[in-house]
């Protein structure tokens, strides 16, 4: 499987790699102690692959796991990692269990249908470390932040802060390159979520897929996730229409319909 990308140093120590299938993005984030990893691919077989690139790095072995969301394209990897302290937002973790071993058996529909036999043989790991709202790691000479800024792409997303390098790991809060995500979504509580990354100050912004990006891109998807939540309100305010909507949506068609959706069901 190619990499759309090599590894790209983003910042001192932290190192950010693009992956197909999903143009998917890790991060390894190292102290003088410990190497996080955030987020671990999709299969053991792409793990596997992943592990060997990261010792491409100046760098020890993995020694911290941090998975930013539940969904398989992030964390179903883990297996690869086993014995290393896998962290995650207590509502990842509950997502995870929920999902249980039978899930992979209902193969999701975004999985090509070469990589089924490696998405059944792989299995899912739930965080064994969690915390609900913020959580400090040290890393030797470096501490990141573990932080749930709020719903939005999910109702557990995790951000990664480096303070000292001025990054953020947004976790499929921040999409680059293809519109955002709402299976699991939160249409009116994802812009504050977004918001609240300007406290940051970030200079470097890593998507949970696309190239890196920065605070003017978080913001332009900001103003988007913005615009849709106001066109949810008019549709299920009875003002608009849904094909209206749908027409005047900064997003595809398809990823309004499933927002106006998600909306119903999760009013603001
Ligand atoms: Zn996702």
């Amino acid at each position: 499987m190619a990499a759309v990308t090599g590894w790209q140093e983003v910042a001192d120590q932290v190192w950010v790699r693009r992956y197909d299938p999903y143009d998917v993005n890790v991060t390894v984030i190292a102290g003088q102690r410990q190497v996080l990893l955030v987020d671990v691919r999709t299969t053991l077989r792409e793990a596997a692959e992943l592990r060997g690139h990261i010792a491409e790095l100046p760098v020890g072995p993995v020694s911290l796991v941090a998975f930013t969301h539940a969904h398989l394209d992030h964390c179903l990897g883990a297996g690869v990692f086993a014995g290393v302290p896998v962290w995650g937002t207590v509502g990842c973790r509950d997502a995870l269990l929920a999902l249980g071993p039978g899930h992979l058996e209902s193969m999701p529909s975004w999985v090509p249908e070469e990589e089924h036999a490696h998405l059944r043989a792989s299995h899912l790991v739930p965080p064994d470390h969690t915390f609900r709202d913020r959580q400090r790691l040290g890393l030797g000479g470096r501490e990141v932040e573990l932080l749930h800024p709020g719903r939005g792409h999910t109702d557990h997303d995790l951000v990664v802060h480096v303070p000292d390098a001025g990054v953020l790991v947004a976790g499929d809060l921040v999409e680059v390159g293809a519109p955002p995500q709402f299976d699991d979504a939160y249409p009116y509580q994802w812009p504050a979520t977004l918001a609240a990354f300007e406290g940051f100050d970030p200079t470097v912004i890593v998507p949970g897929h696309g190239a890196v990006t920065d605070h003017l891109g978080v913001a332009r998807q900001q103003a988007d996730l913005a615009r849709l939540a106001t066109l949810c309100r008019e549709v299920h305010g009875g003002i608009r229409s849904r094909e209206s909507a749908v027409r005047r949506s900064p997003f595809p068609r398809a990823t309004t319909e499933v927002a106006l959706t998600r909306a119903a069901d999760r009013p603001a």
